[in-house]
């Protein structure tokens, strides 16, 4: 199977809990390796074009609130299908219907504080790397 990149934030709940390294251990024990790496924290308008898909969403203005209330981890993680495994090992989007074990439902504390991010397509991995990395900026292992 091919090697893939995607995108995850480690949002500000997990950040303020401390759960930084649990989340990463959880993405190392599936295999998914960082390949790049920014702790910083989000100006409003860099995480509104970031969920511009989302401008005419009634949660929008909460959701750009909460992805500037903290610090977050930007991440490259690397490894085979790395966006689909992402996806499952975050869990649902809403940490009541996620499944055990899942780091939305150990580290999520509502729908919108829900602990991550993960690229939903190797399209918007590309996208969202682009809109966070440079090129050098991604460490090449392979
Ligand atoms: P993400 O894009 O953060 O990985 P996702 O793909 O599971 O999450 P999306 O539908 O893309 O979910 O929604 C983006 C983000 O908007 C969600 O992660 C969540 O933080 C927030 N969100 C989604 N639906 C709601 C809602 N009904 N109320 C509040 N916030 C929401
Ligand atoms: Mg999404």
């Amino acid at each position: 199977m091919a090697i893939e990149k995607t995108f995850s934030i480690i949002k500000p709940n997990s950040t303020l809990d401390n759960n930084i390294g649990n989340i990463k251990s959880i993405f190392e024990k599936n295999d998914l390796r960082i390949a790049a790496a920014k702790f910083t924290k989000l100006s409003r308008e860099k995480a509104e074009g970031f969920y511009i898909e989302h401008k005419e969403r009634p949660f929008f203005g909460e959701l750009v609130d909460f992805m500037t209330s903290g610090p977050v981890m930007l991440m490259c993680l690397e490894g085979e299908n790395a966006v689909m495994k992402n996806r499952e090992i975050m869990g649902a989007t809403n940490p009541a219907e996620a499944a055990e074990g899942t780091i939305r439902k150990l580290y999520a504390k509502s729908i919108g504080e829900n602990a991550v991010h993960g690229s939903d397509s190797e399209a918007s991995a590309q996208r969202e790397l682009a809109y966070f990395f440079e090129k050098n900026e991604l460490v090449d292992r392979f």
